[in-house]
């Protein structure tokens, strides 16, 4: 990581020094022409010739790498190899600057040695601006250009000379100093903006990443949402297919007591016909013959409805019911199946109780099942104990519904697998009745349980919220019939 930052720092200098390059050909264009032309008259035209030369030389030799770089895709830079390039070219620049030390010596005045020695400061601290980047370039740059003159004028038994040699040496160690000082602030800078740069971009992969996730959760999300419609579609058609059995099973019950209706109403009509064949009833007693039929056709009617009723598929409509009247409704199918296993049934439910949120025909299927499992159980029990108890009691949350026989009760065995799928001990059971109701009393946000008796048999128990208590907002159907309501 760190081994990285540093090559892309580097990276980043050499690319500076590249950049800055145009502006270090100006001693080489400009001064050293000048220079040239001042000293004309005074040094031979083919010394300073040569030393022109070779410095426009190694200017080219810059001007051609630094057209290069930027030519360059930047996928292809080597900085190092770049670097090292454009060191060796300042160290050749710097070499034919040191050259001057030739025109000192064969400079005629003090005058001469003056300006020559001021126009090598000036290239020296030139440098420091556009060599720094890559401090070794300005070293090879620098040391080169500097010590030949600076060691020449030391060597010199002229106090001026001399001193111009020592103040070149302290011109020579401040340069350096300042481009040494130059060049950390850079890298320091540079490794900041890079960091920042690395900073930036974990930031904009976390947050594809995080942006990624939200999509993935709202995916599942929806795939969840789909799920759970699905499963309450299914409970609701397990539900149906339930009702339909239970209705199946009940159906020898149901015809005989839709057969009783229509038999009386045989037994009124010929009754009726005979009297009127006879001429012997009076308007008042045929009238009371057809009020009669009328009535056995009414209860055979209801019997339908109620069966219709019963088997009818839709959603779930919930909405805010009174447990005794749920009993009432579905107690002519109690009623029916009780008696025909001449068993008695009692209901307690009072009208005080709170309403519950419920969809009543569910609710009433648990009843049913209850009631049916309860027969079960005491089919081979002594008759005149056989009896049912429905009972409904609350709290300030929860109205309980209990449904208690004196049957064979619950070993222990039995009680740990009641609500299992396919778990039955009757030989033409399903073991689908317990797990139906629970799952259809869970979706009510109520629980199902069976406690032993501490007589015979067994009490069966479930929950529902009462309308004040219930999560209105996972009910949209019945939250819309409360507000139709209020
Ligand atoms: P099924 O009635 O088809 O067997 P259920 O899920 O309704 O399916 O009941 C599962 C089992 O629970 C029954 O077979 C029976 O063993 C037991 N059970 C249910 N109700 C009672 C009860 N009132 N008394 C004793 N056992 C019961």
């Amino acid at each position: 990581m760190t081994d990285s930052l540093d090559r892309r720092i580097h990276a980043q200098q050499v690319c500076l020094l590249y950049a800055q390059a145009p502006m270090g050909f100006i001693p080489s264009v400009l001064i050293a022409p000048i220079l040239t032309l001042i000293l004309w008259d005074v040094i031979p035209h083919q010394v300073l010739l040569i030393w022109l030369a070779l410095l426009e030389t190694t200017l080219l030799i810059r001007i051609a790498l630094t057209v290069a770089f930027q030519r360059c895709p930047p996928v292809d830079h080597d900085p190092v190899r770049w670097a090292t390039r454009y060191i060796i070219a300042c160290a050749a620049s710097g070499v034919c600057w040191g050259g001057t030390v030739i025109l000192l010596i064969l400079s005629p005045s003090l005058v001469y040695d003056t300006l020559i020695a001021l126009i090598i400061g000036g290239v020296l601290m030139g440098g420091v601006l556009t060599m720094t980047p890559v401090l070794n370039a300005y070293l090879a740059y620098a040391l080169p250009l500097v010590l030949p003159p600076v060691l020449w004028l030391l060597l010199q038994d002229d106090l001026i000379r001399t001193t111009m040699g020592v103040t070149g040496i302290l011109y020579l160690l401040l340069a350096v100093g300042t481009a040494h000082r130059y060049h950390q602030t850079l890298t320091q800078s540079l490794r900041l903006a890079l960091s920042n740069g690395e900073l930036a971009q974990s930031f904009a992969v976390a947050k594809e990443q995080a942006e990624d996730h939200y999509q993935r959760l709202v995916e599942a999300l929806a795939q969840e949402e789909r799920l759970s419609a699905t499963a309450q579609k299914q409970q609701t058609l397990l539900a149906h297919a339930s009702r339909l059995n239970t209705l199946g099973e009940m159906a020898s019950g149901l015809v005989h007591e839709i057969n009783q209706p229509i038999t009386a109403i045989n037994l009124y009509t010929e009754a009726g016909l005979a009297r009127l064949r006879n001429q012997a009833s009076a308007p008042a007693e045929l009238r009371e013959t057809l009020e009669k039929i009328a009535a056995q056709s009414a209860r055979a009617s209801a019997i339908i409805q109620k069966i219709r009723s019963f088997a009818r598929q839709g959603k779930p409509q919930y909405a805010q019911v009174h447990v005794h009247e749920l009993l009432d409704e579905i107690a002519d199918f109690l009623n029916l199946e009780v008696r025909r296993h001449a068993i008695r049934i009692s209901y307690d439910a009072s009208p005080e109780l709170p309403l519950v949120l419920a969809d009543g025909l569910q609710v009433q299927q648990i009843i049913l099942n209850l009631v049916r499992n309860a027969i079960d159980a005491m089919s081979t029990g002594q008759r005149d104990a056989r009896i049912i108890v429905i009972s409904a009691r609350s709290d300030q949350k929860v109205v309980e519904i209990a449904v208690k026989d004196t049957g064979t009760g619950l070993d222990p065995d039995t009680v740990s697998q009641l609500l299992h799928p396919f778990f039955t001990t009757k030989p033409n059971g399903l073991g689908l009745g317990l797990p139906i109701s629970q799952t259809i009393v869970e979706a009510h946000g109520g629980r199902l349980w069976a406690t032993a008796n501490s007589g015979a048999g067994a009490t069966f128990h479930f929950t529902l919220p009462t309308a004040s208590c219930a999560d209105h907002s996972e009910y949209p159907v019945l939250s819309a019939t409360i507000n139709e309501q209020s």
